[in-house]
């Protein structure tokens, strides 16, 4: 099997060096096995994204010379994909529509009375406490008939019984076995946007026939959820590589707020690709 690896920036602001090591790092895994390396734009965060970040992606990567596939995918322009998804979801009846917002959350989790250190937390935070999991339909169908924005959330307890026990592979740490329950109910569908990154990236890697998925580390757990749901929709499982995060001298993580370090400032003070390539680690 071809190995296919992808680079998958939301465009949110300019590229900085930690995405450089990211995409160079997926191409360095595509070459290395005689693969290919394709770019999808993971742009459904209409709030965030931008045409212009979307723009200046491409120019940076070609300027750093990057070897990608030509056909990229916009993940915005994919809502059919997923809401599709999100129908065999519903049909299974392991989605729920939440009316909550953050501060009713937040209400909930302090009227239940943990101590600090007691909350119930996952990777992403304090799980959610499952307050509209327990609404009647007719108590959803009224609320959505209102008009109330809601998000369509999984009743994770209910999915891991259809799942049964997975397991996934990090090239870099071996087996692993998932564990979604760790981040609890899951947003499938915001309430601003008709999917989530969990939904979007597993279907995509499924359907670009992605077999290696390289990314962060920061990430790393989010594949507990994303091999349950690739579980649930009959997805193929890719196999994993999560990189190191790339930090600054001061062991700090590139933010995108930090403008110093992205690639067009550093082009504009007349570093070259290779040099680039070579501070990262890479071949030029
Ligand atoms: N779009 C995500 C990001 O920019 C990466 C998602 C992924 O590689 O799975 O952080």
């Amino acid at each position: 099997m071809t190995t296919l690896t992808r680079f998958a920036p939301s465009p949110t602001g300019r590229l900085h060096l930690g995405h450089a090591y990211s995409a160079l790092f997926a191409e360095q895994q595509a070459r290395q096995a005689d693969g290919r390396l394709l770019v999808r734009m993971e742009d459904i965060d209409t709030t965030r994204c931008r045409p212009e970040f979307d723009h200046a992606i491409i120019e940076d990567l070609e300027w750093l010379g990057l070897s990608y596939e030509p056909n990229i995918r916009r993940q915005s322009q994919h809502m059919d994909d997923y809401a599709g998804a999100l129908a065999t979801l519903h049909d299974m009846d392991l989605l729920y529509s939440c009316f909550c917002t953050r501060s009713d959350i937040r209400q909930e989790i302090d009227a239940a009375g943990y101590a600090p250190h007691d909350i119930p937390s996952g990777p992403d935070g304090p799980l959610y406490p499952g307050t509209c999991r327990n609404l009647s339909p007719s108590e959803q169908q009224d609320r959505e008939d209102a008009g109330d924005s809601f998000a369509l959330r999984l009743d994770m307890s209910a999915a891991i019984k259809v799942g049964g026990p997975l397991h996934w592979t990090d090239r870099a740490q071996g087996q692993m076995t998932a564990e979604p329950e760790l981040f609890g109910d899951v947003v499938l569908a915001r309430k601003d946007t008709p999917t989530s990154y969990h939904l979007a990236v597993s279907l995509d890697d499924h359907l670009q026939g992605i077999t290696l998925v390289t990314r962060g580390e920061d990430l790393f757990a989010a594949t507990h959820v994303h091999r349950l749901i690739q579980a649930l929709l009959g997805l193929d499982t890719p196999e994993y590589r999560h990189h190191r995060l790339l930090t600054d001298e001061n062991g700090k993580r590139f933010a995108k707020r930090d403008k110093a370090q992205t690639l067009a400032e550093l082009r504009n003070q007349g570093e070259s690709p290779d040099e680039i390539r070579r501070t990262l680690g890479f071949e030029p």
